[in-house]
């Protein structure tokens, strides 16, 4: 069994598929015996992955920070659920409780949590693996300016190879079986 961070928006976004491809995540991350770790909230993308992988009979494992408890719906009913004081400590106990980073769409604080991996990742601080799930490209214009960054000569080449893009469920459970056996 792998944790599993997912980083998605406490909103669920304007097209249906996000929060079906929430939902199929959610639920298939139960199937495969992966532990779902998130953010602990009810709303949003972030609440569809969690009811899902309940539903499905799937181990959850949600960190909220207390000033966050009633903005996004503390779900108090996971298998795990901290409380931590601040962003920063729930970042930590998340990333450091996880074997690989998933983030669907979502708003600035999924991106927030996506550069930190990323950055992390660049300095050598750890060796995750962090996909993109490319719902109907939402993340092209992100990697578009990852692009623009490397071409620009503020990264190196090898800061996009960090990024794993998958177009959809099925190519994320692909590469996440690989890259969780080796
Ligand atoms: P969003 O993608 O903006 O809907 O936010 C998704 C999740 O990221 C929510 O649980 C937010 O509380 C969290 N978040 C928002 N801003 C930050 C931040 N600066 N650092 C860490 N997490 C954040």
């Amino acid at each position: 069994m792998a944790s599993i961070c997912v980083f998605c928006g406490a909103r669920p976004g304007l097209d249906p598929a996000y929060e079906g491809a929430a939902t199929a995540l959610g639920t298939w991350l139960a199937q495969a015996g992966h532990q779902l770790v998130y953010g602990a909230g009810d709303v949003g993308l972030m609440g569809h992955v969690a009811r899902a992988c309940q539903e499905a009979g799937g181990d959850t494992f949600g960190v909220i920070p207390t000033h966050l408890l009633e903005m996004e719906v503390g779900k108090t009913d996971l298998s795990r659920f901290v409380v931590t004081e601040t962003m920063h400590e729930r970042k930590k106990v998340m990333f450091t409780n996880s074997n690989a980073i998933v983030v669907l769409p979502g708003g600035a604080g999924s991106l927030d949590e996506f550069f930190e991996v990323l950055t992390w990742r660049q300095l050598g601080l750890h060796a995750k693996p962090l996909y993109l799930l490319n719902i109907q490209d939402y993340w092209g214009p992100l990697l578009a300016l990852v692009d623009h960054v490397i071409a620009q000569g503020f990264a190196n080449h090898s800061l996009r190879e960090m990024i794993t893009v998958c177009a959809d469920l099925e190519e994320l459970k692909a590469c996440l079986t690989e890259d969780l056996a080796d």
